[in-house]
């Protein structure tokens, strides 16, 4: 049956790089029988420009009802003063929250083509690929009770609340152990089970779920040890797994251990590996509208789409190959660029990612 693709390319950069994904989902429905339905709808400030919010109802049941999300980027100058209740981020907001998508991967891939990009010596990222696989709905970001009162003695106090469930811990565990079947069956898992009782129990249902994934090896690390491991030997790890706001911090390391924001995917999933895909970055204000941008990282959430959502693991493959094979052309956008390179624009680079196909 044709699977359902909704694409909502959002502000700034968006559509640019959002028109290189499609670009390359088009080849692959003629060159290999890619049996998509793409329809493109409005997000963020452009959504509010048309409907007065950052998305609109029918765009919310086009999602609902879709296979999978493509997405650009949102936000931008012209839309900072709105009232926060409509700013374009609350458009990225609203899908996350009613599709339900609970599990975040971020994978941090360094193409051995651009090791000089990182801030680490070329020896210690070389080769890198983790994949980090974030709860995106619970932990302390939604926990109950939380805010700033007023004590007996004057002293105002903030408070939030660590929370997970079993079942919250489960759902996230299996995405975990699911991903690292499919790539080197090594899994570590994060957590701080020496302090926090919440993660002690993390520690527990993690180690449950395990039973039934038994060629999995599985590792506990504290976040602390992690953090420092990153940036020490961060070639030691394959898929990392943990709650809401340790990931949030991990993902965000070890994504610059790659050096370059412009290549870096994301894919946010439900239960059913519905999930909606969308490069790390944001909008890039700074650059929109100039065919400057880096369309890789778009092009790359497409290549997840197709691994988690898709069921065409084949064809993820396809093109992030293309993709190594037109940076061995020596073709960078200006983030990634340095001497010697052959400098291109964003649909140029959408264009050789094709050929390469
Ligand atoms: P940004 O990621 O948009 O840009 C940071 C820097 O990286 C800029 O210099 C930009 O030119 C560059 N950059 C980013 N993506 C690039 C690409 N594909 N190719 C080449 N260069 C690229 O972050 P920011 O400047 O902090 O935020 C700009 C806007 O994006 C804000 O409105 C912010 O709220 C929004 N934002 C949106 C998302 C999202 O849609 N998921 C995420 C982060 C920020």
């Amino acid at each position: 049956m044709t699977q359902q693709v909704l694409v909502l390319p959002g502000d700034g950069i968006g559509p640019e790089i959002t028109a290189e994904a499609v670009k390359v989902l088009e080849a692959l429905k003629v060159s290999d029988g890619l049996d998509i339905d793409m329809t493109e709808d409005l997000v963020g400030g452009a959504a509010y420009d048309v409907h007065g919010v950052p998305l609109a109802d029918e765009t919310m049941d086009k999602a609902k009802a879709a296979d999978a999300v493509l997405l650009g980027a949102v936000g931008g100058y012209k839309w900072e003063s709105l009232d926060i209740s409509v700013r374009p981020e609350k458009g990225l907001l609203r899908l996350r929250s009613e599709m339900e998508l609970f599990a975040n991967l971020r994978p941090a891939f360094l193409y051995p083509q651009l090791a000089s990009a990182s801030t680490l010596k070329p020896e210690v990222v070389a080769g890198l690929d983790i994949l980090i696989v974030r709860e995106l709905t619970g932990g302390i970001y939604f926990g109950q009770p939380r805010g700033i009162r007023t004590l007996e003695n004057g002293e105002r106090q903030g408070f939030n609340t660590y929370v997970y469930s079993e079942s919250e811990i489960k759902r996230i565990a299996h995405v975990a152990f699911q991903a690292a079947m499919k790539r080197n069956k090594k899994l570590t898992s994060v957590d701080k089970a020496n302090v926090l009782e919440v993660t002690e129990l993390w520690r527990e249902i993690v180690d449950d779920v395990a039973k039934e994934y038994p060629e999995v090896e599985v590792k506990h690390m504290y976040v602390d040890n992690a953090a420092m491991q990153l940036v020490l030997n961060p070639k030691q790890f394959d898929v990392m797994v943990t709650g809401n706001m340790f990931g949030d911090i991990l993902s965000d390391e070890a994504s610059m251990l790659t050096g370059s924001i412009g290549m870096l995917a994301s894919a946010s999933l439900d239960a059913n590996n519905k999930g909606m895909y969308e490069p790390s970055h944001g909008s890039a204000p700074d650059i929109a509208g100039q065919n400057k941008a880096n369309p890789l990282a778009t092009i790359l959430s497409a290549a997840m789409m197709l691994r988690y959502s898709l069921g065409r693991e084949d064809l993820a493959e396809k093109i992030e190959n293309a993709v190594g094979k037109v940076l061995d052309q020596g073709l960078r956008t200006g983030d990634i660029y340095s001497d010697g390179d052959k400098l291109v624009t964003c649909s140029e680079m959408g264009d050789a990612v094709v050929a390469a196909l």
